[in-house]
């Protein structure tokens, strides 16, 4: 298989007067082949967003090398920004818009042809909720039109950060279902928890990372049974 994105050595200290020098990113590695709905699991603060950020160009690391589908990032970025989908902050959406007005006007701005919003509501199960306000939705249909959003260049690549976060065990399942159609469909996906059972439900491998180093990767079942056996040590709410 080949790899989709491949992270090596990534390192990124914060300086900041107020809350002095943070090392977020200390050599951290990850590897995730295509078709794979890969989780990146760790506590709050161990360096998950900043090495989300830190892949789509909007933070500047101080070393390591990172590439997504076989080129070099960030230098590659523009050649590969159309095929890497990625929600890194919550979407704020117009609450008087319906969700195909939205797609609509994600659409048309970003050069994306109409019939592909009706394609990306299909798939993440609005179809049938699509002429309704957003302010009616609930808060697992506001993140499955997150996703829409995010599908509509057609990517190979889904970054997701914390997409699962505040949703209850329905949302959590539909979530699931929508991962496993996107892997389906050739798709790969890389989304971040900071809950166990999170990735444990939706993901197929997983990286663990750790104040900004990565204790453990592999399929979510073996690298769930070597930290049940104390192989890997961890601190997660
Ligand atoms: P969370 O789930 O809470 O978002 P995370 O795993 O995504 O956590 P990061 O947000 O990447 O972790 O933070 C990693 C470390 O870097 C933390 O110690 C955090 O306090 C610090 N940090 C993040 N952003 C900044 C910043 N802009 N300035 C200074 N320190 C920062």
């Amino acid at each position: 298989m080949s790899a989709v994105l491949e992270i090596e050595g990534l390192q990124k200290t914060y300086r900041s007067r107020r809350r002095g020098t943070r090392h977020a990113l200390a050599g951290f590695d990850m590897r995730v082949e295509a078709g794979q709905v890969h989780g990146f699991l760790g506590p709050n603060g161990s360096g998950k967003t900043t090495t989300l950020r830190t892949l789509l160009g909007l933070i500047k690391p101080d070393g390591g090398r990172m590439a997504i589908l076989g080129r070099e990032v960030p230098r590659a970025l523009p050649e590969v920004a159309g095929q890497v989908g990625a929600i890194v902050e919550s979407p704020q959406f117009f609450p008087h818009f319906t969700a195909r007005d939205t797609l609509d006007l994600l659409a048309s701005a970003g050069d994306v042809p109409r019939h592909r919003v009706a394609e990306v509501l299909e798939l993440v199960g609005l179809r049938d909720r699509a002429d309704e306000r957003v302010k009616t939705y609930s808060l697992g249909m506001k993140q499955r039109l997150a996703v829409a959003s995010a599908l509509l260049k057609n990517p190979k690549l889904l970054i997701l950060d914390e997409p699962a976060n505040g949703l209850d065990p329905g949302g959590i399942r539909e979530m699931r279902a929508l991962m496993a159609d996107l892997a389906a469909a050739g798709m790969t996906v890389v989304l971040s928890s900071h809950i166990l059972g999170e990735v444990q439900l939706i993901c197929d491998s997983v990286t663990i990372i750790s104040l900004g180093r990565r204790v453990a990767t592999g399929p979510v079942a073996e690298v769930l049974a070597q930290h049940s056996s104390g192989t890997v040590r961890l601190r997660l709410e």
